[in-house]
């Protein structure tokens, strides 16, 4: 059988370091580094994915110095516990096959206040720590640039195979080369050749500090994305100065934490920033010595890696998500296997990982990620079980298929006649696509480990259906909380599901302002007949309040940018045949037209199976929105899924 995707599963290399595929495990900071425990959950994070065959993995950015660090939960070079951490990392790593590298960071102004930061090359504010970094010192940056390469130095013995320099997305080393951030007039600052010196020297210094045979790897900003920031020609004469310095790669990063621009959301089309790393990579083709491109940012399947690779527009491409979602992502595909695919919601990683406490990273579609310590895969049963699992939403699947994988007889029961729940709707919307994949894989899943799968089985609170299974979790979900307000029985009002299938008016207004309002927003205003007017009327203060930081800003900006109307703190009063009546926050009365009015304001568990579950008088859980509909996300759903499967399995 020939190779599924070629170009992805050609042998290649990065320096001295020979490599069996192209394709890099990006670096992600997952909030285990700092942790006290021997660096056991980091080891086994990166040995899932050694395991699943990934080629070379950089690890999350390990800080060059206390100043440095981007907030508590990073781990800092200077900290002996954290190299002690990591030398158990590599060391494991290496016992399973695995090539790892370490990324050497410096947050700069992007580090919260405390701890000696945050430090920039000038005190401009950062939006993303809410603080004013102090300005560099002409001293503190010779420290700056001995800490690099101590951290590079410290990597080798460790026994890293690699380090990547940190040099993008808006870090300390971005911060110099930008006129937005760096307003010095000295040695480090005043024009573009002294904005890149820190760059430059960094390079040096780590490659003066590792030799000429060890891989050093330099992340860069392609584009940066800010008014006012680095301009392409300074990016291409940086790129070559960075070659010239002793660079064995360059990864092409986009875009800084701060851009108004999306980069890493799901509206962002997949493999849209290839042709940056293209640019840049013709740009070092010109110099004496050229070395591979990286690109990066909105890859999410390898057939869109595939298709870069083949049309030589990068050498590599980092994936850094999905690797999150499925671990086992380069050996299913070299199996032609279903893979589980990241949805780019950013939920359970990019925003954990910009926050400073709660959980740790982990991912929506694979709560296990960042748990694989705790959570090893399921051993096998000796006495296989029967198990109903009632809903076949994302929760209900994830149990569904943990119990599966520990050899229990799984029975999944749902309602409807397609399984998929909350994540057949979010697919209808525009950059959420995606999501349906999420549920193929997990029914191919189910379908190998032999479960049944019932469609159209609904199960009644009253209902004797779940007797006879040794164990019941339900995951029903949630159903759409009802508005009390007069005419919400004309024709023309839907609540939030049917929205997505019925024929929509040129007018329509949606009454609500939480995630499911925002989605069909956007799936009215980029549906339909042009022109369509969408508003959206909202109770509270901010229209989607619990969509996560990386997200929010982006979603409701296209929204404004495609016309729609964002109103909050109206309180709607009655639904007429063309219109929807409702007070202001002043109390003042007002109407919007409307030809379609779109309910969705919150949902209700659908808990009717955990009544029967109970009457079955077996172990039982409810999971989800099932459980509690008004604190749930899809997140914590399948968390709940998979932790309810692990209790039934440690049952025996
Ligand atoms: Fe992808 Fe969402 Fe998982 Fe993050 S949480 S890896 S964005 S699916």
């Amino acid at each position: 059988m020939s190779d599924p995707l070629p170009a992805v599963f050609s042998p290649a290399a990065i320096g001295t370091l020979s490599l069996p595929h192209r394709v890099i495990m990006g670096a992600m900071h997952l909030g285990l580094e700092a942790r006290d425990d021997g660096g056991a959950a980091l080891a086994a994070f990166y040995l899932d994915r050694v395991r699943g065959g990934a080629g070379l993995m950089v690890t999350g950015g390990a800080a060059v110095s206390q100043a440095g660090a981007g907030g508590p939960r990073y781990g800092v070079l200077t900290d002996p516990a954290f190299t002690r951490r990591l030398g158990h990392v590599a060391a494991r790593v290496h016992g399973a096959g695995g090539l790892i590298a370490l990324q050497l960071f410096h947050a700069g102004r992007y580090a919260p206040a405390g701890a000696g930061g945050p430090v920039a090359p000038s005190p401009v504010f950062s939006k993303l720590s809410g603080a004013l970094p102090s300005e560099l010192t002409g001293a503190q940056i010779d420290r700056t640039l001995l800490d690099f390469a101590h951290g590079a130095t410290l990597a080798r013995g460790l026994g890293f195979d690699a380090v990547e320099i940190m040099g993008s997305e808006g870090y300390l080393i971005d911060q110099f080369l930008s006129p937005l951030t760096n307003r010095r007039d000295d040695d480090w600052g005043g024009d573009a050749v002294r904005r890149a010196r820190l760059g430059i020297e960094v390079m040096l210094r780590v490659r003066a500090a590792v030799g000429d045979g060890f891989p050093v790897i330099f992340r860069m900003s392609g584009t940066d994305l800010m008014d006012g920031g680095v301009t392409r020609q300074e990016t291409m004469s940086f790129a070559r100065a960075l070659v010239a310095a002793g660079a064995d790669a360059l990864s092409i990063g986009i875009g800084w934490h701060e851009s108004p621009i999306p980069a890493v959301q799901g509206g962002v089309p997949p493999g849209s920033w290839s042709p940056v790393a293209a640019a840049i990579k013709a740009a070092i083709t010109t110099t004496a010595c050229t070395v591979p491109v990286i690109t990066s940012t909105r890859v999410n399947r390898l057939e869109t890696a595939q298709r870069i690779l083949a049309s030589g527009q990068a050498d590599f491409v980092s994936m850094a998500r999905p690797f999150l979602a499925d671990p086992d992502l380069m050996r299913s595909a070299r199996r032609r296997r279903p893979v589980n695919i990241c949805v780019a919601c950013n939920q359970a990683c990019i925003d954990r990982s910009l926050t400073h406490s709660g959980p740790s990273v982990s991912c929506m579609v694979n709560p296990r990620a960042g748990r694989e310590a705790e959570l090893p895969p399921p051993t096998r049963t000796v006495r296989p079980a029967a198990v109903a699992v009632v809903g076949g939403g994302p929760a209900g699947l994830v149990a569904a298929r943990e119990l599966a994988a520990a050899g229990h007889r799984v029975t999944l029961l749902e309602a409807a006649g397609q399984l998929g729940g909350q994540f057949c709707l979010a697919t209808q919307v525009p950059g959420k696509d995606d999501y349906i994949s999420s549920i193929h894989y997990l029914t191919a899943e189910l379908a190998a480990l032999g479960a049944e799968i019932r469609l159209g089985h609904a199960v009644p609170g009253g209902s004797d259906l779940l007797r006879g299974f040794a164990g019941v979790i339900v995951a029903t979900g949630t159903k759409p909380r009802r508005l009390d307000i007069p005419g919400t029985a004309l024709p023309h009002v839907l609540s939030y599901p049917a929205a997505f299938t019925a024929q929509l008016g040129e007018r329509v207004v949606i009454i609500g302002g939480g995630g499911v309002a925002v989605d069909v927003a956007h799936y009215a205003s980029q549906t339909g007949p042009p022109g369509r007017a969408v508003t959206v009327l909202h109770r509270g203060g901010r229209i989607g309040a619990r969509l996560g930081r990386s997200t929010r800003w982006a979603v409701l900006g296209a929204l404004r940018a495609r016309g729609t109307v964002l109103r909050t703190q109206v309180r709607c009063e009655r639904i007429t045949p063309h219109e929807v009546w409702f007070a202001r926050g002043d109390g003042t009365p007002d109407r919007v037209p409307a030809d379609t009015v779109v309910i969705a304001v919150g949902q209700v568990a659908d808990a009717s199976a955990a009544a029967a579950a109970r009457r079955s008088h077996v172990w039982h859980r409810v999971v989800g929105g099932a459980r509690d509909a008004a604190g749930m996300d899809a997140v914590q759903a399948t968390a709940e899924g998979l932790h309810a499967a692990r209790e039934f399995i440690r049952r025996g």
